[in-house]
């Protein structure tokens, strides 16, 4: 689908009409169809008069609101790329991302404006900083929305010209900044739409960070794409998340595995009316089959459905789809359409893997991205000569062509020879019912071997619940090279925004408990 994002996705808005496209989910604003095609316009024509120009980078430094897609398009009407950046950010890392993009204009909210202004005086070159709301000394988005001087004309070249830079999670290690065209978003939207279709009616709870991949596609995009209605919070807070699907009959939850897991097993769930609910989705990181059971047991709904992808591929390549008959539990989807995968062996990556065998997931196709921002040698290495895609993932595909995804090749645990994926234990130690979250990954043991360590939440109504408890849960279930032999008891799992479990930050820890202990490994 070669045409700009904002034409992609608003194409359609002006004859949608009144329907409610933007709900603020704390209370406050609404925004209809129409008043978005409007004000995204104006704010496009406001952002050129203050300066804004074709392949000018803008920075959108905001928590979900209302407003956020608004900016979004009207950036990228007028030209420019949107570095998406999360809200939560040091001004330290915030000026990373300025500097790394060479960021010209920031668009921000009051609360955040102190560390916006900061990380403007660290990186320098800002032209200007706005804010959403309201102020002292920076101009107004919503005194601009007044704005009447005419639409910028400004030509975009959907293949070349990027709209979008997202920064990748930073899971494996510094985030990097990804450039998204505007025909690889458009594509990707064209290729999901009839898969999980969007339609008029449709409610959908926008609790997944808009600037991450994932809620920008699913939360953003895709519904304001085809007229449905999309109910804004700003962070994840499980009463919040709760009241809101009951007030305002949300139809279809798109998640990420740990709000699965509270779905499951939180006792919270049983207070409210979720009745409304017709499906689930999962995507972002690995979600085991039994836990996607249950959920979809406790609430009374189909099987939860799962997505795969990655920031790098705009972000989609696998979806389970809605009509799906029986899809096998744990797949996380089917290949979309005009999307080409291999599963290398992981022996050799210059062979496939044989059918049902485990290998690095492949992947091309027009959502591909154009590369990393400002490194030619990390884009080389994750882009080969053929144009796919090396996803450092491990998958299997079945016979039926559904894909199945074990655990990142890099977090592969090594023990003493054999190959323990992390996701499976965590799963595993996810069935004990006094286990409320769980990560795990591989630490050195005193004769230097890598073995499986667990940190564990315990549930509030199981404090006794003891080590030896969670080993002998796990052991009882898995092949003995795969056994957890350590355990620790920690207040709660290091998350990345978009609900992927920060093993990094796991590993660093026990790197300085290490150097603290005067060991060295
Ligand atoms: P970084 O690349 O900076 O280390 P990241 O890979 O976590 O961070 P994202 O682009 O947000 O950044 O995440 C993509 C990754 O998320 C995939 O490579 C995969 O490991 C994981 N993932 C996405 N969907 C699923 C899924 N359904 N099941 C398992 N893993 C998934
Ligand atoms: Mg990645």
């Amino acid at each position: 689908l070669s045409v700009p994002i904002h034409e992609a996705v608003l194409g359609r808005a002006a004859g949608y009409g009144d329907t409610v496209a933007l709900v603020d989910g704390t209370g406050g604003t609404t925004l209809t169809y129409a008043q978005l095609d409007t004000y995204h316009r104006r704010l496009a024509a406001a952002l050129a008069d203050a300066g804004v120009r074709k392949g000018d980078v803008l920075a959108l430094h905001s928590p979900n609101t209302v407003a956020y897609p608004v900016v979004f398009y009207a950036a990228t009407r007028a030209g420019a790329s949107v570095t998406t950046v999360h809200p939560l950010s040091t001004a330290e890392e915030f000026a990373k991302q300025l500097g790394d993009s060479s960021a010209r204009w920031i668009v921000t909210v009051s609360p955040l404006l102190e560390a916006a202004r900061r990380a403007a005086e660290l990186v320098g070159g800002i032209e200007e900083i706005f804010v959403c709301d309201e102020a002292e000394g920076h101009r107004s988005i919503l005194g601009m929305l007044g704005c009447t001087a005419p639409e910028p004309d400004v030509a975009i070249d959907p293949a070349e010209d990027v709209a979008a830079l997202p920064y990748s999670s930073g899971t494996t290690g510094v985030p990097k900044g990804v450039m998204l065209t505007h025909r690889s978003i458009a594509t990707n939207l064209a290729q999901l739409d009839p898969v999980i279709p969007m339609k008029p009616g449709d409610r959908i709870l926008a609790v997944l960070p808009f600037f991450h991949i994932y809620g920008l596609t699913a939360l953003m995009n895709a519904p304001l794409r085809n007229g449905a209605t999309v109910v804004v919070l700003p962070r994840f807070d499980l009463d919040q998340f709760l009241a809101a699907i009951e007030k305002h009959r949300i139809n279809a939850l798109y998640v990420a595995p740990p709000i699965v897991l509270a779905l499951a097993k939180h006792p919270a769930v049983a207070r409210y009316d979720l009745s409304s609910l017709e499906y689930v989705v999962s995507a972002a990181a690995p979600l085991d089959a039994g836990l996607a059971r249950a959920c979809s047991e406790r609430l009374g709904l189909p099987p939860v459905l799962q997505a795969y992808g990655m920031t790098e591929l705009s972000p989609g390549t696998h979806v389970v789809p809605l009509d799906a008959e029986n899809p096998p539990p744990g797949a996380v989807g089917k290949l979309l359409p005009c999307t080409e995968m291999r599963i290398l062996a992981l022996d050799d990556p210059g062979r496939d893997a044989a059918p049902g065998e485990e290998g690095e997931i492949a992947i091309r196709g027009p959502q591909v991205m154009k590369g990393y921002l400002n490194r030619p040698d990390a884009t080389a290495a994750m882009i080969d000569d053929e144009g796919w895609v090396h996803t450092g993932d491990i998958g299997r595909v079945d016979d039926d062509g559904w894909l199945f995804v074990v655990d990142r090749v890099k977090e592969l645990i090594k023990y003493k020879g054999f190959q323990v994926a992390p996701a499976e234990l965590e799963a595993l130690l996810l069935t004990h019912e006094g286990i409320a979250d769980a990560a795990v990954i591989g630490v050195y043991d005193d004769d230097g071997n890598e073995i499986p360590k667990a940190y564990v939440v315990r549930q509030a109504a199981a404090p006794d619940l003891t080590a030896d408890a969670v080993l002998a849960h796990v052991a009882g279930r898995v092949a003995p090279y795969k056994k957890i032999r350590r355990v620790e008891f920690v207040d709660g799992v290091p998350r990345a925004a978009s609900g992927k479990i920060l093993r990094r930050e796991l590993r660093d820890r026990e790197t300085r408990r290490n150097r603290h202990n005067g060991e060295y490994r």
